[in-house]
């Protein structure tokens, strides 16, 4: 990231002055994973509800200190699958690119939440392990730039690795997994759009919202930019205890993200992470509430329910 982007993000992140009284109360668990949030997020915050969904998104748990059996620090076997720096190769014709370790907003339910990411970065000497690496196989088709959130790298950066990827000719699309246009929307400048826009590979941008709450009016804009760039909008979501877990809530969040121009994906059940147990939904509420989405809404707008289990070749559908 550069310098520039990170002052801009950094003006952007509410002062840990507002959490004074909620951090005393929250004792040590916020220096296991720091609190960080974005101004405009934090601005639809409710601070006199301590239920709000987007605050307990964001605010250290005294729970996260706990050890749980069954839950760890790489619930989803990333490491096992690393092939080079920065690039995780678990299936069939698609890579996946820690492009970073910074994120706009730190989820306190993160499955990367322990990623040692110094050690990951592939975005580090000009991309070069990735490139080599995307270039030597020629059965992948698809790149996704993941992290940490990769907008959190300059215009510049992103622009020399797309640029060295479009030499690549077995390469046919782009994914990105950004929570960033949702968190802090003045990330999509108009270069950022011309970035996008000037890539000629099939595009996906895949969101990452959990609650209509998120889908503030102002974003649509924002949305309707990156979509004109022909860059297909989905949607992912984590099954959150305490903030999604009932069909009504998940319903409101299918039709809303619909009218913003996005399709919902995956509904994820929690990657057991370390410090997230007290988040877990269990496998048969999922399925109960999966179920009346499917007796409520439009199918296009279900997403899939799934499950990451460490060293499968695909994402396992809990049906
Ligand atoms: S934005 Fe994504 S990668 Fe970053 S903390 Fe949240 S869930 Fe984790």
């Amino acid at each position: 990231m550069t310098k520039q982007i990170w002052r801009e993000q950094s003006k952007n992140h509410a002062s840990l002055q507002d959490f004074t009284e909620i951090k005393a109360y929250h004792g040590d668990s916020e220096k296991l994973f720091r609190l960080h949030i974005p101004e405009f997020f934090k601005n639809n915050i409710d601070f006199t509800n301590s239920s709000d969904p987007l605050l307990m998104q964001v605010l250290p748990s005294i729970d996260e200190i706990k050890t749980v059996k069954d839950f760890s620090d790489d619930p989803v076997g990333d490491l096992k699958s690393k092939k080079s720096k920065g690039v995780i190769h678990k299936y069939k014709g698609r890579v996946l690119l820690i492009a970073t370790g910074s994120c706009a907003i730190n989820c306190r339910y993160c499955f990367r939440r322990s990623f040692p990411y110094s050690q990951n970065n592939a975005s580090a000497n000009n991309w070069s392990s990735a490139i080599d690496y995307i270039s030597n196989n020629s059965d992948l088709h698809e790149v996704i730039l993941s992290g940490g959130d990769p907008l959190m790298l300059s215009t510049k950066v992103l622009s020399n690795f797309t640029t060295q990827l479009n030499n690549i000719e077995h390469i046919k699309t782009l994914r990105i997994h950004t929570r960033i246009p949702l968190v802090n929307p003045s990330r999509i400048t108009d270069k950022f759009i011309k970035w996008l826009d000037g890539i000629h590979l099939k595009k996906v941008m895949v969101l990452h919202s959990n609650h209509p709450k998120e889908l503030h009016p102002e974003l649509k804009t924002t949305l309707n930019k990156v979509a004109s760039t022909q860059t297909l909008l989905l949607n992912q979501s984590v099954l959150l205890k305490g903030i999604n877990d009932n069909a009504k809530t998940l319903s409101q969040l299918s039709f809303k993200l619909f009218e913003f121009g996005v399709l919902p994906y995956y509904l994820n059940q929690l990657d057991k992470v370390q410090g997230a147990a007290h988040f877990q939904v269990t496998n048969k509420q999922a399925k109960r509430i999966h179920r009346e989405l499917l007796a409520t809404l439009p199918g296009y707008l279900v997403p899939k329910l799934v499950e990451e289990i460490p060293g499968k070749k695909n994402k396992s559908p809990l049906n």
